[in-house]
């Protein structure tokens, strides 16, 4: 199969230098700044100019620089157990020991949480904000132990309305109604975008594997609400278009193709490389899927909750508040158990998946619980096999490399024999 080194990937890496380089030179220019989690409403902080420093990506950084033992030794020195987040030990650990893959974290003027993962979140910046003495603003949002309904649209909207205005309050201005709704509009166009993109890896041979989806998705989460995420989704789905009509496949040899379910094991990316020396790519995942605007049609959830969480074009700041609520509910990320079966169901299908990895991480509990039912389910409805095991996204002392690699191996050649017989 054709294949040549994706042209976007250049402008990518700049976006995420230019980030990166914003945060360190956000105090000298006087801006404020708040330290949270992947999931705080960036789109809101960012219309408010203020600058986000996110948890997640910042604790993958920590994790493939290969940091990560030294600065979870010194959190769970400070208390925390190791079963509490892996990302939050690694970021946690990075501010105590003041040490980290960028240099010194920029001071935060004020820190905050959500509860839209987990509650390790809310917990991870709460003793955060102790450590660093600073003011603490915490959003709640409902779990979706059922489908999503008015009652946690509503509740949602309200904790976002009574958010910006602690923003408002603390900034000693109010929000700019035009500029506040054109960075949801932006948000909501990355997000769709990233959406399509994906999309693109359900031809075969796919163009993208999931290594380069992980990289690719840094704007749709890191730089959310920014016109520079839309450009930049708008150049790939060009050159994605380019790469389908030409028959450019992501790896040589696609003669499986997987799907891959959670986090990643940051710290050893090359059993990708692994299982594609092998013929097998990984060609989606509900977890980067999970950061898109959201392909509805998979999303397992009824018609009437569909239309409750479907996007429309804000034009004010409440409608535009009701977008970024919705937006929360509309990730299947926190969707419940049968949702996420029937999610998982569709996209085996739509992506034509022979196989799914499923990575049991002790480091995020919230992305791994009920998995078991979980494979029962998809494998009895798709017919495709999965295969379970155990490690973590950040903590490389729950990997057992030996093991996991036998693991694989097996399955693959199952997979393999079978669809040679089929
Ligand atoms: S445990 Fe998972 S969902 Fe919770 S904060 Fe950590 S990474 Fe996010």
């Amino acid at each position: 199969m054709l294949t040549e080194p994706l042209q976007s990937w250049k402008v990518c890496k700049e976006l995420a230098n230019n980030f990166y380089e914003k945060q360190r030179g956000a105090k000298s220019e006087g801006k404020t700044i708040v330290w949270g989690g992947a999931s705080i409403p960036c789109d809101i902080i960012r219309a408010m100019d203020i600058v986000p420093i996110l948890g997640e990506p910042y604790g993958a950084l920590c994790t493939a620089h290969q940091l990560s033992e030294e600065l979870m030794a010194t959190t769970e020195e400070y208390g925390f157990g190791r079963s509490f987040c892996a990302y939050s030990r690694n970021f946690v650990g990075s501010v105590l020991k003041n040490k980290g893959p960028l240099g010194e974290m920029p001071e935060p003027d004020f820190i905050m949480g959500t509860k839209s993962g987990c509650n390790d979140h809310i917990t991870w910046f709460e003793i955060l904000a102790r450590i660093k003495n600073k003011p603490y603003i915490a959003i709640d949002a409902p779990m979706l132990y059922e489908e999503p309904g008015p009652h946690h649209l509503k509740y949602l909207e309200d904790q976002l309305t009574e958010f910006l205005e602690s923003l408002e309050k603390m900034l000693g201005r109010k929000a700019d109604e035009e500029k506040f709704v054109e960075f949801i509009k932006l948000s909501q166009q990355a997000g769709e975008l990233w959406t399509e993109v994906l999309e693109f890896c359900q031809k075969v041979p796919a163009p993208l594997n999931f290594k380069s989806q992980l990289s690719l998705m840094m704007p749709a989460v890191s730089l959310k609400g920014t016109k520079e995420a839309v450009d930049f989704y708008h150049m790939l789905l060009d050159e994605l278009e380019e790469r389908v009509k030409k028959g450019i496949a992501a790896v040589p040899e696609e003669k499986v193709r997987l799907l891959w379910d959670n986090i990643p094991m940051w710290y050893y990316m090359q059993i990708f490389n692994y299982v594609e020396q092998k013929g097998a790519v990984v060609v989606v995942s509900p977890y980067v899927l999970g950061f898109g605007g959201g392909n509805l049609a998979q999303a397992g959830i009824s018609p009437e909750a569909e239309a409750l969480v479907a996007q429309s074009e804000p034009t004010s700041i409440q409608e535009a508040i009701r977008e970024v609520a919705k937006e929360y509910l509309r990730s299947s990320l926190r969707h419940n158990l049968p949702a996420k079966t029937r999610q998982f169901s569709q996209i085996v299908r739509d992506y034509s998946v022979d196989g799914c990895l499923i990575h049991s991480n002790a480091g995020c509990k919230n992305l791994s619980c009920a998995r078991l039912d979980l494979v029962r389910s998809v494998e009895q409805d798709t017919g495709v096999p999965c295969m379970v095991f155990q490690a973590s996204n950040a903590d490389p002392r729950d990997f057992n490399e030996e093991d996991t690699l036998a693991k694989v191996d097996r399955f693959l050649d199952e997979l393999m024999e079978s669809k040679a017989a089929s």
